[in-house]
């Protein structure tokens, strides 16, 4: 069978799901790999790379679409594409199946097998899949090095022979992959760095990277954001006053605040509240990793950097792992090549799409003819 990535047609979408080590990969499982001319550009693989390892590279999208019988991608399919997917063709791609029905359905409804990155479970088996995870530790490192870029002073403290420099205070919101790997990156660069997160299991993962957990003075401890299935759920309104009023004490030393707290299936919490900013020194730097999904914090704007009138800067990018696409891609494009790893228990380059698979199953948003998502939830760990 033939797989094959086009260019990514979303604005600003520099990453590509087929790296020219992926493809040497695939092509030991016995499939031919193909490549949209372009698709690697804007992450620095080259047409000539592709090439190189045994890639054949195609002119256009069209003819890509017409070619691969298995297509992967970064984001999921946009309108245009979707009319050239056809019966038992595959897509692997983010694919966000709880918020396009529609587009499953229609998939479904041609035939179409559609396998969504984003849903791979959590489970310890699957983590070489789990492009949610590499995503979002490419997005937590990132967003510390935007920070330093829009800082004006250094993470780490110094003495000079001009002066005493004291370290950067940060402060990460949330400490999930996202967090634990901008808590790596600020503690690395020499900052001290303070981490907050609703699930209390998580403060001794905080403290191995090197951060001090904030604990909150609360009568049922700090157990309230309940777990689902290792996420968190909303706050009980007293917990959230105990929490914003923990934040007011420490928005007045913090110079960079980081903020990734999201909640699977809601917009994001707004914790860090405009008055905070407003205590914030100035010069100081917020960067809300949860803007796409409405912010962590009230200045937030998508997309988009804005300085509050006591200058303090709020970064909202949504595209932090396309700002290093090379790296993303090479990770992306891997969690890829292992999910094909599964998909071809023969190495035969046929995809076998086993729904008794747990992992299979779990990613698996249309199969045959019909809407396979939600999935059960996984029998192993
Ligand atoms: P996420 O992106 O859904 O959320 C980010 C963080 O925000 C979470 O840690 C969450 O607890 C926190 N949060 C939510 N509301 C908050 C609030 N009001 N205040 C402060 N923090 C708040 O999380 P994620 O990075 O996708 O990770 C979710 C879970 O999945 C974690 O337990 C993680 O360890 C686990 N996980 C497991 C595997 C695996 O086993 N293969 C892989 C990746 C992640």
């Amino acid at each position: 069978m033939i797989i094959g990535a086009p260019k990514e047609i979303a604005p600003g979408e520099a990453r590509v799901a087929l790296t020219p080590a992926s493809a040497t990969q695939l092509q030991k499982l016995g499939y031919e790999c193909i490549v949209q001319s372009g698709a690697g550009e804007a992450a620095r693989f080259s047409d000539a790379d592709y090439e190189a390892a045994g890639v054949k590279v195609v002119k256009t999208a069209a003819t890509l679409w017409k070619t691969a019988d298995i297509v992967v991608k970064v984001r999921g399919p946009e309108a245009k594409e979707v009319k050239s997917i056809r019966e038992g063709q595959t897509v692997i791609s983010m694919f966000w199946p709880a918020q396009n029905g529609d587009m499953l359905k229609e998939l479904a409804d041609k035939g179409a097998n559609v396998i969504a990155m984003d849903m791979v479970p959590r489970i310890s088996r699957a983590q070489k899949m789990d492009a949610l995870s590499s995503m979002a530790n490419i997005a937590g490192y990132r967003a510390v090095i935007e920070a330093g870029n829009n800082f004006g002073r250094f993470f780490t403290g110094q003495i000079t022979a001009a002066g005493k420099v004291p370290p950067a205070k940060v402060l990460v919101v949330g400490a999930g992959v996202a967090g634990l790997a901008a808590i790596g990156t600020a503690t690395s660069l020499g900052a001290i760095t303070y981490a907050f997160d609703v699930r209390p299991e998580v403060a001794e993962q905080i403290e191995s990277m090197g951060a001090e957990f904030v604990f909150l003075d609360f009568d049922e401890e700090q157990t309230d954001g309940a777990e689902t299935g290792g996420y968190a759920a909303p706050s009980s309104p007293e917990f959230r006053e105990k929490q914003l009023e923990k934040f007011r004490e420490l928005a007045p030393e913090i110079d960079i605040v980081i903020t990734t707290a999201l909640i699977p299936g809601r917009d994001a919490p707004k914790l860090w509240l405009e008055d905070m900013v407003a205590a914030m020194k100035p010069g100081s730097v917020v960067v809300d990793l949860a803007a796409e999904k409405g912010g962590n914090c009230d200045l937030t704007v998508e997309g988009e950097i804005v300085e509050s009138a006591n200058g303090v800067k709020v970064i909202g990018y949504t595209d932090f792992p396309s700002r290093m696409a090379t790296q993303s891609s090479t990770l992306y494009a891997t969690n890829i090549r292992h999910m094909m790893d599964d998909l071809t228990p023969e190495k035969d380059g046929q995809i076998n799409i086993n729904m008794e698979d747990d992992v299979i199953r779990g990613a698996t948003a249309a199969h045959a003819g019909a809407v396979t998502f939600p999935p059960p939830p996984p029998k192993t760990k």
